[in-house]
């Protein structure tokens, strides 16, 4: 029998989570399919322990879509920004603060796991959405008039638009034979999460030094004590070693990368490692389909851009969507979709892997500039506030 859905969202990560909320408060019936099991504890196998900074857009937009309340609690906000630079003999330390551009914070610092909860929660108020774990999308079938979805548990399902937030190796992006293009860097990037013994008055702070930055992002205080996510970028062999040292070691080994900004740290979690590449599709539709997240664009972890970026994608399609007529032409609008967001994202891909060049240089001259560089932005308020505007999406 052939089911029938307004939307199908192929792939269930945080993304495909968001859009299976944001069309499902639109109103549309809406399926959602991910391979793995759902996973709202942190100590279950496989839970993903990394934390996500959302920059005032995305917060606002999840605001609106119900999800925020179900995770606030769980949030720290980000009002400070501060940059150290240590490359050079003279330490050179900024703050962005932002009340220069707003009475909001930047954003606000969320544990990944916490979040799917928080998405699920909402999901289960929404009668019209539905999440199918353990079933995976085995094929695709599209024309003018829909999209058909062949899944791994045999069903079909023929809808009027398909959704591919299957990650950074979709299978849909393949079958459309959509190019992507990436770039390795050769460096990997530790996280995990700290105590410490000072607390971080909600600052962020990205230690430069060499080998890539060294940030701790604020959280909720952790059994009493102040907490942040810790993200270390450095170069892969750094990276691997550091993540076997016995934790007296490592703990003594990010105290010192830290500068000791919130005094002594104490890890607190599993470490995880991800690798550092960019990525970004040719194109962001196809037939039927849109491409969101990590399907269409990965971006180093630096100046938490690749999940807003995702829900800045959703934020869009939505509006489309759901102003489109009956007879709307959707390939027109799929590309009104497609073509604003992939210039978006490799603007963002650009600045990103820039920055992550300058904060891996080992070179006298390139650490001067950087410095230096760091020292001309801060004191130029205009290019100072422009920048930070650009940082949290709003312009
Ligand atoms: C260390 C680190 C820190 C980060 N910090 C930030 C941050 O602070 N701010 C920020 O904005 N971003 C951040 N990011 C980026 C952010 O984590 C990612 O953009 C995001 O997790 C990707 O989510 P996604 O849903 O697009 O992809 P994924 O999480 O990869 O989800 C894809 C899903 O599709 C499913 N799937 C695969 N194949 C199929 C199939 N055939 N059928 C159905 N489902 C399928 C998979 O099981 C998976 O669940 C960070 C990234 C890293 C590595």
């Amino acid at each position: 029998m052939i089911e029938t859905k307004d939307v199908v969202i192929s792939g269930g990560g945080i993304a495909g989570l968001v859009a299976a909320t944001a069309f499902g408060d639109a109103g549309f019936d809406v399926l959602c399919v991910e391979p793995n099991p759902p996973i709202a504890e942190n100590s279950a196998k496989g839970v993903d322990l990394r934390t996500t900074a959302y920059l005032q857009p995305a917060q606002d937009f999840l605001e609106k879509i119900g999800v925020w309340k179900h995770v606030k609690m769980h949030s720290a906000p980000l009002q400070i920004m501060r940059v150290s630079d240590v490359g050079v003999e003279k330490l050179v330390t900024k703050d962005f603060n932002a009340k220069d551009i707003s009475d909001q914070p930047f954003g606000w610092n969320v544990g990944n796991w916490q979040m799917r909860a928080g998405l699920m929660m909402r999901i289960d108020e929404l009668p019209n959405v539905e999440i199918r774990t353990q079933i995976t999308t085995t094929a695709v079938r599209t024309r003018s008039t829909e999209a058909r979805i062949y899944l791994s548990d045999g069903h079909q399902i023929s809808c009027k638009l398909l959704i591919a937030a299957d990650g950074r190796d979709s299978e849909i992006r393949k079958h459309f034979k959509i190019p992507m293009r990436r770039t390795e860097f050769d460096q990997l990037a530790l996280s995990f999460a700290v105590t410490h013994t000072q607390p971080h008055e909600n600052i962020s702070t990205e230690v430069h030094k060499i080998g890539g930055p060294f940030t701790l992002v604020p959280l909720p205080d952790h059994e009493g004590s102040p907490s942040s996510a810790v993200i270390w970028m450095d170069k892969a062999t750094e990276i691997r070693a550091r993540h076997i040292l016995p934790i007296e070691d490592f703990n003594a080994a990010i105290t010192e990368r830290s500068g000791h900004v919130n005094g002594n740290l104490k890890l607190v979690t599993a470490r995880s490692v991800w690798p550092i590449i960019s990525q970004l599709s040719d194109r962001f539709d196809a037939e039927r389909t849109a491409l969101i997240g990590e399907t269409a664009h990965v971006v180093p972890p630096i100046g938490a851009q690749g999940l807003n970026l995702s829900i800045g994608d959703i934020k869009l399609l939505i509006n489309l969507w759901s102003t489109k007529t009956k007879n709307h032409d959707t390939t027109t609008l799929l590309s009104n979709y497609s073509k604003p967001r992939r210039a978006i994202a490799l603007g963002r891909i650009l600045a990103v892997s820039a920055l992550n060049r300058l904060s891996m240089a080992d070179n006298s001259l390139l650490l001067q500039a950087r410095s230096a560089g760091l020292s001309t932005l801060h004191q130029i308020a205009p290019l100072r506030k422009n920048v930070m505007r650009l940082g949290v999406g709003r312009r």
